[in-house]
């Protein structure tokens, strides 16, 4: 994410698969051998000290398959989310993270009906008809309907679905995606996706992924995307509008798909010049951080009102409040396509792992292609900072968006380049990223890795750059 102050974020297969989960899940009879299982109740939250609540323990989501039609005048969605999932531990129940006004009107475990109850903000607590096998794939299904209402939180601002003039955008960092839709929302369970859109003809559907076939019936188009990679729920995106489409080809012959809200003043020949600036960025970053990890890129210009731009897997949204659209902040969110989305902090304490190196592929993208070099933004960066107070590697639940986890982020990094030198340093911004793809990280991973590859003890580097209040001295 990159805000305006931040100085510069199956039906059919069901009935299917059911009989053979049941055999698969079901009590076993007069089993001799294997002990009985102790159905227990999964966890109401993933562990996470920032957000208690947020995603939930006992399953491992590997696809969502939201099916979603909207209706702009009154604003309000009727959808089923099928969620195929795996229990990793015997299961008697179970929490997904929904919340808000939306009614929930069928829900079923492996085809049949499950009982339900909501609970809190955000749990949604489902009991199966019978126990789940540790092991044991399973099926959810969710249809519901409603007006989605979008997160203001106080600290952390907008997320989750936001209506605009001509439609409604999603964009769900960090706690916005169960607006929506049902969800394990933590980045510890990241999954594929397929989102089916059925929207009234004319308007337009973009979302993460590759696009599959359109089709229109009744006055009805429904739109298919599809991320074949696994992504963070916090990551998904949805764009319903007015948009003029801009398809190209970035690196390697990497579909490009950009897109610019109709309602957004724009100089003519601005489709051409976001498609094209984004393919220049994206294979200048590939150049440095290795191969592009998804299957096509893009960027969506949009008038959503939220004042950020989003990092949301393969396609970021540049809100036009955003302060300038313009390449640092391409490279920006961009760069977040390695640093934050393939690889993705497991805890919100270190979301500087995502915003530091997004701030420092500014920084990069200012001496590439702006002749100002790194070490002379650095510098400013170091001069003009006046709150040293915070923890960068563990900024508190209110502070993740904060110029401590950007600036002091970019900053220890620049420093670490200082410390380590170029070749190891540019080595460490290809290998982190590569060695990680699609995985989730922390902090102490990190500095392993780095101490690793340099074969050097960084302990007290780091602690006086990531862990502790106070202004580091500048030392070689
Ligand atoms: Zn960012």
């Amino acid at each position: 994410m990159r805000g305006a102050n931040l100085g510069r974020g199956h039906l059919l297969v069901i009935s299917a698969l059911t009989a053979g989960l049941l055999a698969a899940t079901g009590t076993p009879a007069g089993a001799a051998t294997a002990p009985a299982p102790r159905f227990s109740p999964g966890a109401p939250g993933a562990g996470d000290p920032y957000f208690p609540d947020m995603g939930n323990g006992g399953y491992d989501v590997g696809h969502y398959d939201i099916r979603l039609a909207f209706s702009p005048g009154t604003g309000a969605i009727d959808a089923t989310t099928t969620i195929f999932a795996t229990a990793t531990q015997d299961l008697s129940r179970f929490d997904l993270d929904f919340q808000g006004p939306l009614t929930i009107s069928k829900l079923s475990v492996n085809g049949r009906n499950a009982a339900f109850t909501r609970s809190g903000a955000q749990e949604l607590v489902i009991t199966p008809p019978y126990g789940l096998r540790k092991g044991s794939p399973f099926v959810v299904s969710v249809s519901y309907a409603g007006v989605p209402q979008k997160i203001d939180d106080p600290a952390l601002g907008v997320s989750g679905w936001v209506a605009t003039k001509d439609g409604a955008v999603a964009l769900n960092q960090p706690i916005g995606a169960a607006t929506y839709y049902p969800v394990n929302d933590t980045t510890a369970d990241k999954a594929t996706y397929t989102q089916t859109i059925t929207v009234p003809a004319g308007l337009t559907v973009l979302a993460n992924g590759e696009p599959g076939p359109t089709t229109t019936h009744d006055h009805q188009t429904t739109f298919r995307w599809s991320m074949n990679r696994p992504m963070a729920s916090e990551l998904s995106m949805l764009a319903i509008g007015n948009y003029d489409v801009t398809r190209g080809v970035a690196v390697g012959g990497l579909p490009n798909i950009t897109a610019i809200g109709r309602s957004i003043d724009t100089q003519p020949g601005q489709g051409k010049v976001f498609n094209e600036t984004t393919a220049q960025i994206v294979q200048w970053e590939s150049s440095m951080y290795g191969q592009y990890p998804f299957d096509s890129t893009g960027g969506i210009l949009a008038d959503v009102g939220v004042g950020y731009a989003l990092e949301t897997q393969s396609r970021p949204v540049y809100d036009q409040d955003t302060s300038d659209v313009d390449g640092d902040l391409l490279a920006h969110e961009l760069g977040h396509q390695w640093f934050g989305d393939s690889l993705t902090p497991v805890r919100w304490s270190d979301i500087w792992l995502n915003e530091g190196f997004a701030t420092y592929s500014e920084w990069l993208y200012q001496e590439k292609f702006n002749n100002v070099p790194v070490q002379e933004t650095f510098a400013k960066a170091y001069a003009d900072e006046k709150d040293w107070s915070g923890k960068v590697a563990d900024p508190g639940r209110d502070h993740i968006f904060d110029d401590l986890v950007y600036n002091r982020g970019a900053m220890a990094l620049q420093a670490l380049r200082t410390k380590i030198g170029d070749r190891a340093f540019f080595d460490v911004l290809k290998q982190w990223p590569t060695a990680n793809r699609y995985g989730t990280v922390s902090t102490r991973q990190f500095i392993q890795f780095v101490e690793r590859l340099t074969g050097r003890n960084l302990a007290s580097f780091f602690q006086t750059w990531l862990y502790q209040p106070g202004k580091p001295q500048l030392t070689r």
